[in-house]
Order: structure tokens, then sequence, then C-alpha cells
């Protein structure tokens, strides 16, 4: 048996479909067979040449923002993370990553493992399993991922984007905190930006106020809670930091947000922060993109900065149970706004990078 995956060879190429043989599955690993793999805005800037440098991991199978179903369960393994009974046929999420449990990083307890995408990104397509990447028909899920089973009631749509984009931004929240009556502004709604407007609102924010260039995001924005929409290509930087001043009474936020992926925006968005604000970085996770921007305008007002990237074990649950508990209040149906089959995915790319949709996903 043979499964398709979409081939990056290097950066402003379009991806090629390839087969390989659908492996084996190990007494500790699983096979999916994967239903949705999402474009997220980290994948690109990898085709656009700003992601992570591969040490002999070329030919390479991009994407991480993924769900699907076990078709083949190791005979060792018998649950999930959860310690919930696993069966062939269930639909599972799950880290696109895994700590390797012996660095500087993992032994003191952080995030963000240097090792972690050892058994992916480290690792050409051409070696078994093969199926290492969202971009495929399959995927190889090897020992030391969190795994977690779908809830029977969720569509596939609705937890595709629960491993990267919902998770990310739960854990971001929490790192740098929300208080009750907080303003939080939020650069950029797409996929993060809109989680990040309801679990802000849901943390307790008084008051969200959503920066977009794109006015049907910034519909969905309101949908989602924000109370304040911004177009900022119908904007100049004046007005934007004068009716922020304005309706924090000339404070400014108390938490900033940057989504948006573009170091362009960081000197404003910094500037927007009130004294002894906090501002988290998440999108501006690009290589070799470099913006102008103040220092002295966080160290003479006490901002504290904080890059946050991946999370820890315990936020995939907590986002399945988000999604479980909020489905009505908020709109997560409609983040995956457009679909096309794995072996459109240049077009699907393309499509993604114009901006037009909210977050694009491969049927797999
Ligand atoms: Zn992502
Ligand atoms: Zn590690």
């Amino acid at each position: 048996m043979k499964g398709k995956a979409a081939i990056w060879w290097r950066a402003h190429e379009p991806l090629e479909i390839r087969e390989y043989p659908v492996p084996e599955v190990k007494s500790d690993g699983i096979l999916l067979k994967l239903n949705l793999a999402n474009i997220c805005g980290s994948d690109i800037h990898f085709v656009e040449g700003r992601g992570p440098r591969l040490k002999g991991g070329i030919p390479q199978i991009l994407g991480h923002e993924m769900m699907g179903t076990i078709l083949k369960l190791g005979s060792e393994v018998k649950t999930d993370s959860l310690g919930q009974a696993l069966q062939e046929g269930d639909r599972l999420v799950y880290s696109y990553y895994s700590p390797c449990g012996r660095c500087w990083a993992c032994s003191t307890g952080v995030p963000g493992c240097p090792n972690r995408y050892r058994r992916w990104l480290g690792v050409p397509a051409d070696t078994p399993p093969h199926f290492n990447g969202a971009f495929a028909e399959y995927y190889y899920v090897h020992p030391g991922h969190w795994t977690f089973k779908v809830p029977a009631d969720l569509a596939n749509s609705m937890v595709s984007p629960v491993n990267c984009a919902l998770s990310q931004m739960i854990y971001s929240l929490h790192k740098v905190g929300v208080m009750v009556g907080d303003t939080v502004v939020i650069y950029g709604a797409g996929g993060l930006g809109l989680y990040g407007i309801a679990v802000a609102k849901e943390m307790g924010a008084g008051r969200v106020i959503s920066l977009d260039k794109r006015d049907h995001r910034l519909e969905m924005a309101k949908a989602f809670g924000a109370e304040v929409t911004i177009n900022v290509d119908k904007t100049s930087r004046e007005e934007r930091l004068e009716v922020i001043g304005d309706l924090t009474r000339g404070v400014g936020a108390d938490l900033v947000v940057e989504v948006c992926g573009t170091p362009d925006v960081l000197d404003e968005s910094l500037r927007v922060a009130r004294v002894g604000g906090r501002y988290a970085l998440i999108g501006n996770i690009n290589l070799d993109m470099e913006g102008p921007i103040d220092p002295g305008n966080a160290v003479r007002f006490s901002k504290a900065i904080t890059g946050i990237s991946v999370y820890e074990q315990w936020v995939i649950p907590r986002a399945l149970d988000f999604l479980v508990r909020l489905r009505d209040t908020y709109p997560f149906d409609k983040i995956i706004s457009h679909t096309f089959p794995l072996e459109e995915i240049n077009k699907a790319m393309d499509f993604a990078r114009s901006g037009r949709p909210i977050r694009v996903a491969l049927e797999c």
C-alpha cells in the first residue's frame, strides 16, 4: 500500500506530490489516516524561505496543524496521554513535536526543546516511516508525542486547528496572563488572532481591540467578541495610537498580542502597551526578518516583552474542552474557511498567501 505526500525541496518552488509505502507500525507507534491538514502562517514562512534551516531533512513533508483517524495501533499503545482507551477508528489530535526529555530546556521544564522536531524536520521524507509531516495522507505518531482522543461530537474542521493555533493561544495568554477587565490589543485576525479574542474574553478581558488589514477578518473578529476593530490599511499609525489611547483614558493597553508574523508592526504595537504593560510576541516566528523598534519605549515604561513558541502537555485537552464548552458562544466552525484536496496543495498555498481566507485546510 502506498500513500501520497506533498514534498518540499526548497523555498519558492512548488511542492511535489509523491508516493511512499505506508509503513508497518511498531509496537509503540500509531499510524493515522489524516483527515485534515491546515496551512498555518509558519508553513507560508517556510515556503517563502524563512523557515528553520533543515540540516539533512530534505526532501521534507511540511505541515504541522492536523488531525487524523487511527488506522493501526501499536500493540503496546492502549491509551492516549490522558489515559483514555484508544481503538482503531478513533480520531486523534496530538502535538506536532516531541520534546527529547534530556536537554537543558526539557530538564528545566521549559517548552521549546531544541530537539523537538528531530523525528520530523530532522529526517528526510525518503527515510521510513516517511510520514512525519501533515501534508500527506498518513502520519506516523512516534512515542513521545502527546496524543488525545477527539470528543465524539466535535467535527474534524473544528479540531484540526487545535494542535497549533488554538493551543498556542491558550498557552500564550496563560504565560503572559489576562486579568479581569484588561484591555487586550491583538495585531492580526487570522486563525491565531480570532482564537486569541475568544481565549482573552474567557480569561476575563474587559475589552479586545483587533487589528488587521482585511475587512472580512475584522467582521469575524467582531463575531468572536472583539469590541473594537481597526483596519490598518484604512488608518494611519497616528490614528490607531490615538484611538487606542482614547479608549484607555490615555493609559494604553494592558496586554498587546502580536500574531501577524511581520516585524513591521513591532514598533507601533509596543507603543500601544501601557506603562508596565505586557507584550506577547507569537507570530514573528520567521527567520531573518528584522524590523525597527524603539527599545527605549519598553525600558522607560517598564514593559514586559515575552516571546512564546509551542506549549506544554496540559494545553491540548483544555483546548478540546474549550471547544466543547463554548462552541455555541463563538463561531469556531468558521476558522477553516476553505478546503482543497491534498493534490491541489500549491493552489491552496497560493490562496492562503493571498490573505483572503481565514484558514485553509487540505483534505487528506
Ligand atoms: Zn502553526
Ligand atoms: Zn529537549
